[in-house]
């Protein structure tokens, strides 16, 4: 750590980076007494090697531009952190993820039912740093001080100029019915929802592909969750696989919405006219309680029994935005108080909230998280030099595959605009697919592949 910045390093920080040091690595030490000494400096160096980490720069080279910070390399912060060397190449930017691999969300359904392999999923972080010039730094973001402009993460602290906040979602059992930890944490470990981390697929491939046969439970959450379709297009292809195995099986798609979501016709036609089998499709089944070990689901209805289960909980904005202090708690979501248009925290123009952490009700998807980011990388570049980017719409592209061998899809594709009546964000210029074809399955890999070539390649 340079002389200076430790000179900067304030009571006030120090016990903020070490009580977030306490909760990640469960190390007791007398931090409030420590801190409490005149000489912080001094006292630091009687710190654990865990906490001494916290306090110091993290490990890149000096910026040499404006920094820019990037909390989170998924769809938004990867597009991110491409647009905006593309807009500034003076600015220094700085990607952050935990995950030391980039596995897709998009087009996982697929592969959960063999149509595409691990590979077409996976991509390097260290590609897309080398082809787009910024750094990626694969390290855990675990708190900030926004009054002196940094970043605290396992590996050390990041001053910042601008910050952009795309941490992306996580689940809230509690809307559910499910509120004590241990349960949440038994529930995650034994039927995980597959929406938030790339183990959650490879745990779910495996059920799908060696499940005996008997009842199987899928649910649609409701509020604003991570991608609208794809837990319809789910119960598809895990139907594809169970008639593939050849299985006496019965899914129960529970649904906490009073009807399909979206892509109805088609989607119903696949259940009736592919599925009839194997799809039971379970309308306005509100989820109040699940019983892990007589593996029961509770609806307002009726209780259902099974034999294995994919439960995906309602969803809310990622909890970093709450230790960042935005974070609206009296919200659903959890959201952050941003300019629905800017994407700025309001009151803190340096701090922008974008992806499926965003305030904006567009719908959580991969390219809506890519063309937005597109737009926001435009106005921090042009934010840097006092000027203001035009608002333009994110668009919403979204395949789902419904059958397999061939892999048949369908889709849509939406804008969207701000309603003055309603004062809410609704569909614009809407092109709906809903015959699935062959050529829509094609087209739903050529999509994803044209999208990580963006994020990664070119
Ligand atoms: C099964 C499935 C199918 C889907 N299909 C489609 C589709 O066909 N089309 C489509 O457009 N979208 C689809 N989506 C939605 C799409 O995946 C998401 O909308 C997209 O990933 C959102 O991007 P994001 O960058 O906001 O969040 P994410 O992609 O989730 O990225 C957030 C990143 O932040 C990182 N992070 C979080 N906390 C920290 C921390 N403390 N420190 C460091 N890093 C952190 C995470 O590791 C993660 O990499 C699908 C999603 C799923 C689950």
């Amino acid at each position: 750590m340079a002389n200076s910045d430790k000179n900067k390093l304030s009571r006030r920080h120090f016990l903020k980076a070490g009580a977030a040091a306490g909760a990640f690595s469960g190390i007791s030490v007398p931090l409030q007494a420590a801190a409490a000494k005149d000489t912080a400096e001094d006292k630091a160096n009687e710190l654990p090697f865990a906490i001494r980490k916290l306090l110091n720069a993290a490990t890149l080279p000096k910026a040499d531009g404006a920094r820019v910070v990037i909390v989170g390399g998924g769809w938004s912060g990867l597009t991110m952190a491409k647009y905006l060397k593309i807009h500034n190449p003076a600015f220094d930017v700085v990607l952050i993820d935990k995950r030391p691999e980039f596995i897709s969300f998009p087009a996982s359904n697929s592969w959960l039912a063999n149509q595409v392999n691990l590979d077409f999923l996976t991509h390097s972080y260290i590609d897309a740093a080398r082809t787009h010039d910024y750094y990626f730094l694969n390290t855990t973001v675990l708190g900030f001080d926004r009054e002196v402009k940094k970043v605290f993460t396992s590996n050390g602290f990041i001053n910042y100029d601008y910050m952009v906040l795309a941490p992306g979602i996580e689940y809230d059992y509690s809307r559910i019915g499910v509120d004590d930890p241990a349960d949440q944490a038994r529930l995650y470990n034994n039927y995980p929802g597959g929406f938030v981390n790339s183990s959650e697929l490879i745990t779910i491939k495996r059920k799908l592909n060696t499940f005996k046969g008997g009842t199987f439970v899928l649910n649609v959450p409701n509020g604003e969750y991570r991608c609208t379709a794809a837990p319809y297009e789910r119960a598809c292809m895990a139907a594809a696989i169970f008639k593939q195995r050849r299985i006496k099986a019965k899914i129960l798609l529970l649904d906490m919405n009073a009807d399909i979501r979206i892509k109805k016709q088609g989607f119903e036609k696949a259940f009736s006219s592919l599925y009839g089998d194997y799809i039971s499709y379970l309308p306005s089944s509100e989820i109040s309680q699940i019983d892990i070990d007589e593996k029961t689901v509770s609806t307002d209805f009726d209780d259902y029994t099974f034999d294995d289960a994919i439960i995906y909980p309602p969803v809310r904005a990622s909890s970093l935005l709450e230790d960042a202090g935005i974070a609206n708690m009296k919200t659903a979501q959890k959201i952050a108080n941003t300019d629905p248009y800017k994407y700025h925290v309001i009151g803190d123009e340096y701090v922008y909230v974008t992806g499926d952490s965003r305030s904006q009700p567009f719908s959580k998807g991969g390219h809506t998280a890519n063309s937005e980011a597109q737009y926001v990388a435009e106005v921090i570049a042009a934010h840097a030099l006092g000027k203001e980017a035009r608002w333009r719409s994110p668009q919403t592209m979204c395949f789902s595959a419904v059958d397999i061998n061939p892999l048949q899809a369908m889709s849509i594709i939406t804008f969207y605009k701000f309603n003055k009546q309603s004062k809410e964000f609704e569909f614009d210029r809407t092109h709906m697919m809903e015959d699935w074809n062959s050529e829509g399955g094609q087209a739903s890999l050529a999509w994803a592949e044209g999208m990580y070539r963006d994020m990664f390649y070119r």
